[in-house]
């Protein structure tokens, strides 16, 4: 794995500390090789799409996110590796258009730490230099245990401080996390506090709870000053009024956390009836947030992000021949 990961070998012949009989067992019944990179779509705020085409013609993305230019002195600048962790997503929320694509598979931990591993060459960026989020496609907790061998790999370039794992709420992937020695961060996609709304954004929500969601977020170990991040995608009209905000601040101080607001990419193609909220009605809500005593931040996404939200760069490569899922209806 060293020779793999740190030292970048493309083939079981550079491995010249094994014996030659255990070289030629490995070539016999493995092959080394990174997902091969279909389109790179860059964005004037540095950040940069990676499309990835996989050996059997799945298609995934990653998204490269430069350093942020301003920090508070004394604090080390990482970069971001967002990866995937499924080609294409059963888990059907109302405002994501992976959830469009339908359920794809579940990538191998081959394919997840590889498209780390060809950002990092990309984008010139060596061990230690990168946080990485699987926010990608796909829910991870649905392949926890591609996800659980990516982790252990990843630990030998990306401390698991570093790392944080987003989920839709799968309850009993979240309680199985819990029990790892070297726990990543974790993110929840909350987007509404009481069930029937959240039910219609997020389908899962009517497997898994809020108060059974909640139930097991109170038992995650959380380490000193560590928090969970909840993110919330603000719809217009749908999830944004003072009454959701007071809600959801009473339900997050459940937990230490912190909140990210991020205001709906729009697409007319993939989210039809949706819209992203005013500047004035996200400032408001993150507004009605903090001065409940929530630490909150706005993630207006520029660039990249408004053109290419979660799964659009693969929806528009590949148009009529992908399977389109029905979106959950939010309004009824
Ligand atoms: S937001 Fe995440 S869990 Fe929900 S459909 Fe999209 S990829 Fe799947």
């Amino acid at each position: 794995m060293r020779w793999m990961t740190e030292r970048r070998a493309a083939g079981f012949d550079a491995m010249t500390d094994l014996p030659s009989g255990v070289r030629a067992a490995l070539e016999e019944r493995f092959t080394i090789g990174l997902p091969e990179v279909e389109a790179r779509t860059p964005s004037e705020d540095g950040a940069e799409k990676f499309l990835f085409r996989l050996a059997d013609g799945a298609k995934v993305e990653a998204v490269y996110i430069p350093a942020p230019r301003h920090r508070a002195s004394g604090s080390s600048e990482r970069v971001t590796v967002c990866v995937s962790s499924q080609a294409g997503c059963a888990v059907n929320c109302a405002f994501c258009v992976t959830g469009r694509l339908g359920a794809g598979r579940n990538l191998t931990a081959g394919e997840i730490l590889g498209q780390y591993l060809v950002v990092a060459r990309e984008k010139g960026f060596g061990p230690r230099e990168a946080n990485v989020v699987f926010m990608g496609m796909g829910e991870p907790l649905l392949n926890l245990a591609q996800v659980s061998r990516t982790l252990d790999l990843l630990e030998a370039e990306v401390s698991p401080r570093r790392t944080t794992v987003s989920t839709a709420g799968v309850v009993p992937g979240i309680r199985e996390l819990a029990r790892r020695d070297h726990r990543p961060n974790l993110a929840v996609s909350l987007t509404a506090a009481g069930n029937a709304l959240r039910t219609k954004l997020m389908p899962i929500n009517a497997q898994w709870p809020v108060e059974e969601l909640f139930a097991a977020l109170e038992e995650w170990p959380l380490e000193p000053g560590r928090r969970i991040t909840f993110e919330v995608v603000l719809i217009a009209g749908v999830n944004d009024s003072p009454a959701e905000a007071r809600a959801l601040a009473r339900l997050v101080k459940r937990v230490p956390s912190k909140v990210n607001l991020i205001p709906l990419n729009e697409s007319a193609e993939w989210l039809p009836g949706l819209s992203r909220p005013s500047r004035e009605s996200v400032d408001a809500f993150g507004s009605h947030l903090a001065s409940s005593g929530v630490d909150v931040t706005v993630r207006w996404s520029k660039g990249l992000g408004a053109a290419a939200a979660c799964g659009q760069l693969k929806g528009r490569e590949t148009p009529g021949r992908l399977l389109r899922v029905p979106p959950p209806s939010v309004r009824s």
